[in-house]
């Protein structure tokens, strides 16, 4: 029974990680879904948007970014958006597009002008906590949203303005990271912990949550 022994100890040797590289702990991606990403295009080519498909891809610490596009125009400018998954991308757009400008009418009575993100991907544990399972922007499935501006200039922050003394202000964030909840699987505000306190996280992953 030496044989087993011997597999053993190789198959420990390998999990101990040859290369040295960090692991993130559920890095393993569910495989994506082909169907869903044509379907997903094809409700792309029904907008009066542009998009560009990206090409796949993997990195050697679990993160990928696949079925991936890049928002070019989508009504409103939206500052440092990289790659996004086609499924978390159209519920964006129409966030942002439909959603956002809605409600900045109706709340604010003037247009928002520029929308500003924190990023899209990036290959880091949730909240950036050490040991923590994989972050979906670590997938290219989730956007950071921390500011709208007004024409007119007026800059509305999650930071500033989540609880500050602007009611119309604080009424518009509400509005907005409420409708995100329809649109998204998971929806984090500064309500939900410190690590939000300045900015909307939307995802496609594992939910519903909405806080
Ligand atoms: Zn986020």
């Amino acid at each position: 029974m030496k044989c087993p022994l011997v597999l053993l100890l190789a198959t420990a040797l390998l999990l101990a990680g040859c290369g040295g590289r960090p692991k993130i702990r559920g890095a393993s991606a569910p495989p994506d879904d082909a169907r869903a990403y044509r379907q997903c295009m094809a409700e792309f080519g029904k907008l009066d948007v542009k998009i560009d498909p990206l090409p796949d891809r993997n990195f050697a610490s679990g993160c990928s970014a696949t079925h991936a596009v890049k928002l070019v125009a989508i009504g409103i400018p939206v500052t440092n958006l990289g790659a996004m998954k086609c499924m978390t991308a159209l519920p964006f757009t129409l966030w942002v597009r439909d959603t956002v400008t809605r409600q900045a009418q109706a709340i604010l009575g003037k247009p928002v002008v520029k929308i500003e993100s924190f990023g899209t991907f990036a290959c880091r544990p949730k909240n950036g906590v050490k040991g923590a399972d994989l972050s979906e922007h670590g997938r290219a499935n989730a956007v950071d949203i921390s500011a709208f501006v007004l024409q007119g200039g007026q800059r509305i922050t999650v930071l500033k303005d989540w609880n500050g003394p602007d009611p119309k202000a604080r009424a518009f964030l509400r509005a907005v990271h409420q409708a995100a909840c329809r649109r998204f699987s998971v929806v984090l505000g500064p309500d939900a912990n410190a690590y939000h306190r300045d900015h909307l996280h939307f995802d496609m992953g594992k939910g519903p949550y909405c806080r």
